[in-house]
């Protein structure tokens, strides 16, 4: 009897890390019209975490054959860093999360995580050690409780709670009429943005993976809930190797490395203050956008 068991036992793993998969990346990403191209190598071996340094050497990669979006990408973010990728509308970087990911496979070149190709162990390995924050985060029908628990088969109550509050969600939880009990999403109470945010970072807490991919568009909050954000962002990531994806240039200025992608290829790298020295397109971009806040601010007026 547990010889016919066993396949049903991992049958229901591989349904619920496919499951597990398709939200992270359909959350992120909305790919759900797109194919999936991307199989287990014959025989591939887990992924195996210790310093999780994530290397890209060498990449090239294209959604369409005669189109190069990434020609000849190099970088790594190195253990326990916080790396943030900036650059222009299309550059390429949430084409850069996907390919983490293993939403795609390079054409040429190799995407390594602790020395280990990404191309060449298990898929249901390589996510369970990335967890990604989204930038709109869609919410079950279901308790909020559910939604943090969601995170991790088997998360107990006490992980929910510890989660939350690490996410600065108790204040919340404790204004909810039911608690943690309390039905979230579209049929049930609706959150703001950055409560839904909140959630998605108390998700990927109870998840604990050693790699957090962040998308760190805000641009739907306001500027105080923004700043609470990112505050448990910048909380959460310390200790993991952190990529994050900014698309406004204020929120990463504290990142160890910031990387400069233009048309596919890495025009710049260093610290806020080295790049604002070295007066190229990320001096220019930060001009430009320090003045887009100022109008704001006199329109306001
Ligand atoms: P933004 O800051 O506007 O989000 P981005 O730097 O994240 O931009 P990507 O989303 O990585 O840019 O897209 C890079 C290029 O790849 C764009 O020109 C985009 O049109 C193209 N692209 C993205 N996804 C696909 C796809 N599924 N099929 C074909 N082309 C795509």
């Amino acid at each position: 009897l547990a010889q016919l068991f066993r396949p049903l036992d991992m049958l229901g793993m591989v349904y619920r890390t496919i499951r597990q998969g398709l939200t992270d990346m359909a959350d992120m990403f909305r790919l759900i019209d797109t194919d999936i191209e991307v199989r287990d190598a014959p025989g591939a071996p887990a992924l195996v975490v210790r310093r999780p340094t994530l290397t890209f050497d060498n990449v090239v990669f294209g959604y369409e054959r005669d189109r190069t979006i990434l020609s000849g990408l190099s970088f790594e973010v190195p253990a326990g860093n916080q790396v943030a990728i900036v650059g222009p509308s299309g550059a390429g970087k949430s084409t850069i999360a996907r390919l983490v990911f293993r939403f795609y496979d390079p054409w040429s070149g190799r995407i390594l995580i602790d020395g280990q190709d990404i191309a060449q162990v298990t898929q249901a390995s390589l996510r369970a050690h990335i967890g990604i924050v989204p930038q709109d985060s869609v919410l079950f029908n279901d308790t909020i409780g559910y939604n943090i628990a969601y995170g991790r088969d088997g998360a107990t109550q006490a992980d929910v709670e510890q989660a939350a509050r690490d996410a600065a969600l108790m204040d919340l939880i404790g204004r909810l009429p039911a608690g943690f009990e309390t039905e979230v999403g579209e049929r049930g109470l609706k959150l703001s943005g950055g409560e839904k945010q909140r959630v998605a970072i108390a998700r990927t807490l109870v998840k604990n993976p050693p790699i957090l991919l962040l998308d760190e568009a805000t641009s739907a909050l306001d500027t105080r809930t923004e700043q609470d954000v990112l505050a448990t962002l910048h909380r959460v990531s310390s200790g993991r190797t952190s990529l994050s994806i900014a698309h406004r240039l204020s929120t990463i200025a504290d990142a160890d490395t910031i990387l400069v992608l233009n048309a596919g290829q890495l025009a710049e790298a260093g610290t806020h203050n080295e790049l604002l020295r070295r007066d190229g397109l990320y001096a220019e971009m930060w001009a430009r956008q320090a003045e887009a806040v100022e109008e704001l601010g006199e329109a306001a007026e």
